[in-house]
């Protein structure tokens, strides 16, 4: 066999005159006439020129008239620096080609279900997922999984630095209640009892602070089975974290450190020192959700103090029965291009995805030699308040106000915040703007299920209330914030943690606020209680997504592309067809009966 010397990449001017073997795949082939043969020759690194002329032996000659697209070949040869008119720039070996000695063809290609691309190929996902294998032969895909590798390499490189032991948790465990459906995996030899797939490590790294190993992590697979819905994978990976005797600011400034390290060594990228840190009442208000985008500044403020003093009764009756109005400027960018009532509507329709009722706009527009506002809306508000809006706004001429009302004022922010995401999309207001970390901080500990009539967590059990709130947890949970953080990246939730509960009597309070009875908490947690009983040190984490900061750096719009063989949006893998039937041989051993009618 031919084997290789180098990565074609490493094919440069200063190997002219060297004999080097290269091996890969015939990228493209062209003729030139009178015997001339250019053979661009891919491998992991990228592309080389091999070429083949009248003066090349005649083995060579006879396989370069064989070759196909996508063989799989070796090639001997001598790197030739290339006539200064001849240099490509656009190929990183582009001042040189190989004059080849020697083709070995290792293996032939079929007809291509798509051909392979430079960037990415255009079939449709079904197709690239069912050859999944040559859908990561082209130049994008592969640069996603090497960037991938890079930045989970660089990542545990700084952990290692910092101190941090990397211990695998099993991913066979007791099903235990955290939010999502569990996957479960039949026992064999205990007939009618199941493991369940981790959804994350979480009660594993509690215990691993227990038992003092102080600080862990891990890349983790974790596995949540849920609906398909936008753009999420069945099973998924996160850098699962934990520390002992650490507090937020301790975890905060941890991942600061990391992941300034991380975009630095993987993407050349200078990150702040520290990241800023925005409480979830003040994201929701000031930017409509508590994953804001801060690549573009375009706050949302109250505007309902406006509607109160107005006439438009429809709406002035939701604030006045305590509802809640936001507006959000929406500035004017290209002069010559003034808003139309329809451009208008389609922002105010983003909002209508949140069921809202009352949403309205206002667009500023000469008049004499000042502004004053037009729209439907406009003649419920007087001069007087038209010349204070469009001051406490500071709009000018042709931007527009898009203004919502609703009972609830999570439901308004998030009205407002939607209007604000198609803002940026449509404005370019992100473009290349980089990367844009956040923290939100000082989440409620609970939200109140209405369906089921009780409080749940809103990360998960196992986080602490806010010292300062902890007397509320007997009277009103609804006002204790919680010590929980999530890391925002560029619109993005890409991390969330808390600082954990240590304490049995504390820990048991949060259940039985969640609904679980004494018993129920013992069969599904016992073994942390139990745990907790034997010297349990304060201790805090976070869990980053791997695949979401993946997708983020690569430009990319979904996780898919940043995983080797992920499932479709139908939760189905096209290439091996999983989910599969198994034999009934199977099924006896692991004592199960499919049921005709479900199975129909
Ligand atoms: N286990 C949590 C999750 O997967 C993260 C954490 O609290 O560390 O979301």
């Amino acid at each position: 066999m031919l084997k290789r010397t180098i990565y074609v990449s490493e094919a440069q001017a200063n190997l002219a005159g060297k004999e080097v073997i290269v091996n890969g795949w015939v990228h493209r082939i062209r003729e030139h006439g009178e015997g001339l043969t250019f053979i661009n020759v891919r491998d992991r690194s990228g592309v080389v020129q091999v070429i083949v002329n009248d003066k090349s032996p005649s083995q060579v000659r006879q396989t370069a008239k064989g070759l196909k697209n996508e063989y799989c070949i070796g090639v001997r040869g001598i790197v030739r620096k290339r006539d200064d008119s001849l240099i490509n720039k656009d190929m990183i070996t582009g001042e040189v080609e190989i004059e080849a000695s020697e083709i070995e063809v290792f293996s032939t290609c079929d007809t291509l279900p798509f051909a392979i691309s430079d960037d990415k190929t255009q079939a449709k996902e079904d197709l690239r997922l069912k050859y999944r294998y040559l859908d990561l032969r082209s130049g994008k895909m592969k640069d996603n999984l090497i960037l991938r590798t890079r930045f989970v390499t660089a990542i545990r490189k700084h952990l290692d630095s910092k101190g941090f032991l990397e211990i695998e948790t099993p991913t066979l465990i007791r099903s235990t209640p955290e939010g999502a459906r569990d996957f479960l995996v039949p026992s064999r030899l205990y007939e009618g009892k199941f493991y369940s797939l981790p959804q994350s490590p979480q009660l594993y790294k509690q215990l691993l602070m227990v038992s003092g190993l102080d600080r862990y992590y891990q890349v983790a697979r974790c596995y949540r089975d849920e609906d398909a819905r936008g753009d999420r994978q069945l099973e998924f990976t996160q850098l699962d974290l934990e520390m002992s005797f650490a507090d937020r600011e301790d975890v905060l400034s941890l991942m600061e450190g990391l992941f300034k390290d991380v975009f630095k060594e993987v993407v050349n990228y200078d990150l702040p020192d520290k990241f800023v840190r925005i409480p979830y009442a003040d994201a929701m208000n000031s930017y409509g959700c508590d994953k804001p985008d801060l690549r573009f500044d375009c706050r949302i403020s109250d505007f309902s103090e406006e509607l109160k003093a107005s006439s438009f009764e429809k709406a002035k009756a939701v604030v006045c029965n305590g509802g809640f109005a936001k507006a959000i400027r929406l500035p004017l960018l290209d002069k010559s291009k003034p808003y139309s009532r329809k451009q208008l509507e389609e922002y105010l329709e983003e909002a209508k995805i949140y069921k809202n009722k009352t949403g309205f706009f206002l667009k500023a527009e000469k008049e004499g030699n000042g502004l004053a506002l037009s729209g439907s809306a406009a003649k419920f508000f007087d001069a007087g308040q038209q010349a204070a809006i469009i001051s406490k706004f500071a709009l000018e001429e042709g931007d527009a106000l898009l203004v919502v009302a609703d009972e609830k004022w999570k439901a308004a922010c998030a009205q407002a915040g939607s209007m604000r995401s198609r803002m940026g999309a449509q404005l370019g207001l992100t473009q290349g703007k980089g990367f844009a970390f956040c923290w939100i901080v000082d989440f409620p500990l609970f939200s109140y299920n209405e369906e089921l009539g009780h409080w749940e967590a809103e990360h998960h059990m196992f986080s602490r209330p806010k010292k300062e709130h902890m007397e509320y947890l007997d009277t009103d949970p609804g006002k204790v914030l919680g010590d929980l953080y999530d890391l925002v990246l560029n619109g993005y939730e890409v991390a969330s943690g808390s600082v954990r509960i240590n304490e049995i009597e504390l820990q048991e309070k949060i259940f039985e606020i969640c609904n679980y009875s004494k018993e129920r908490a013992q069969k599904a947690f016992g073994f942390l209680l139990e745990a907790f009983r034997y010297g349990a040190p304060p201790h805090a984490g976070i869990a980053p997504g791997i695949d979401r900061m993946c997708m983020i750096i690569q430009n990319e719009t979904s996780i898919k592309e940043v995983i080797a063989f992920p499932k479709n949006t139908f939760a189905v893998s096209p290439m091996d067809e999983s989910p599969s039937e198994v034999s009934e041989e199977q099924l006896r051993e692991l004592h199960l009966i499919i049921d005709a009618k479900e199975r129909k």
